[in-house]
Formats: structure tokens, C-alpha cells, sequence
């Protein structure tokens, strides 16, 4: 969990990678759906809250993740990147892996000041073909627009105009600052100082993780 801009989606790909699972990202899952317009009623749907910086209504959201989740490649772990967001997405997804013997093991939250959040959205450029992230100053492709690791093409994302991306950020406070007090009350939230390198944000990460598995 973190704000916009914080970094989820960098550390995601990072430890998909290492720990060998599929990342589940609705907000990857809901550009893939307005690319393709498909189908064409939720495509727009879809489209009317992203442009806007607002979250997607909470039914359409939940039943998107729980669909996911249950597909087989994500029986033996998962990294969640972007879900839940708001209360009842935790709470529908708790009573989703409780009737399944599952549960949600680790959520780390990822902090940074404001301004370094907009820093990071501000040039932010995405690779169309493997979601690799890159960012104008601080981390710029060998090629302009195009990926180091994959060739694919770079594009920026319609949602981070300067206008949408403050919206985006307030929502954030708004709807999420919740989710992190319900996580915190049972115990399963760790928090991690995201304003360091990318590097050091994965190693504690690591550090987290593997902790945990020799509980
Ligand atoms: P992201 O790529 O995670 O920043 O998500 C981009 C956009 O997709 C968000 O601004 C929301 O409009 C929508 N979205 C993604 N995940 C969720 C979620 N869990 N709940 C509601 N809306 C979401």
C-alpha cells in the first residue's frame, strides 16, 4: 500500500520476481479493460472514474481482485498492488480467504513525503509491453521511449495530468488512510520508509518477508 507515485509498482515487480508469484494490480487490470473496450459499457464506465482520479465503484472492484485471486496461478502467493483501497475492499477480501482457509499475510505500507510522491509522478513513463516504470530525472531509459528491459514502448498515463494527480492523491488520504488503521488493529501492517533507493526499499522488504517466513 502507499500513496500514488510512492513506488508499489517498482517493489511489486521486484518481489513477483523474486518470490516466483503473479502481481494482482486492479489498476492495471482496469487500463487493460479501457484499452481494449471490452466489454464497451464497462470500458467507459471504467474510464469516467480513472480520468477523473476517482477509485472505481467497490462492487465492480472487488469481484475484478476475487476473480483473480482465484485463478490457479496465484494459489501458492500473489503480490497485491493496488487493492485493497478501501475498507470494504479489505473486509471482502478477509471474508473471501477465510472460507478458503487463505489469508492476507503481509501488507507493507510504503511512505513518502508529499513532495517527493509528486516528484516521482511528475515524468513518470510506463513500459506498454512489461509495466517497467521510469521516470525523466531520476531513473531515464537508456533510449527515450523506449524499455531497457523489454524494447517495448513507453507511455505516459492519461491519469497524471498535474490536475488529476493532486485529486488522486487527496482520494488517497480520503479512502485509504482506513484501510491502513483496519490492517494496523489486527497486527499485519508493516511500514517501510520509501524516500530511500529503490535498492534499499527492496532489501527491507526482503527483510520483512523472509522474517516472516521463518515464524
Ligand atoms: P493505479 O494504477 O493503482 O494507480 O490505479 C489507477 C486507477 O485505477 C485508480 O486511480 C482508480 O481509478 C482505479 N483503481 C485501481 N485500483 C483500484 C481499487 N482497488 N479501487 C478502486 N479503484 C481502483
Amino acid at each position: 500500500m502507499g500513496p500514488p507515485g510512492v513506488g508499489k509498482g517498482t517493489q511489486s515487480r521486484r518481489m513477483a520476481k523474486r518470490y516466483v508469484v503473479p502481481i494482482i494490480a486492479t489498476g492495471d487490470m482496469f487500463r487493460r479493460i479501457r484499452e481494449e473496450a471490452t466489454p464497451p459499457e464497462l470500458a467507459q464506465e471504467v474510464r469516467e472514474y480513472m480520468d477523473k482520479g476517482e477509485y472505481v465503484p467497490d462492487d465492480l472492484t472487488i469481484k475484478l481482485a476475487l476473480d483473480r485471486l482465484s485463478q490457479p496461478d496465484a494459489r501458492g502467493g500473489f503480490v497485491l498492488d493496488g487493492f485493497p483501497r478501501t475498507v470494504r475492499q479489505a473486509e471482502a477480501l478477509d471474508e473471501a480467504f477465510e472460507s478458503h482457509g487463505r489469508c492476507v499475510g503481509h501488507v507493507i505500507l510504503l511512505r513518502a513525503p508529499l513532495d517527493v510522491v509528486l516528484k516521482r509522478l511528475t515524468g513518470r513513463w510506463l513500459c506498454s509491453r512489461c509495466a517497467r516504470v521510469f521516470n525523466e530525472s531520476s531513473n531515464p531509459p537508456m533510449m527515450p521511449g523506449t524499455c531497457d528491459t523489454c524494447g517495448g514502448e513507453l507511455y505516459r498515463r492519461s491519469d497524471e495530468t498535474p490536475e488529476v494527480q493532486h485529486h488522486r492523491l487527496t482520494v488517497y488520504e480520503r479512502q485509504t488512510a482506513p484501510v491502513i488503521a483496519y490492517y494496523e488493529s489486527s497486527n499485519r501492517l508493516d511500514s517501510v520508509d520509501a524516500e530511500r533507493s529503490v535498492d534499499e526499499v527492496t532489501t527491507e522488504l526482503v527483510a520483512i518477508l523472509n522474517d516472516d517466513k521463518v515464524e
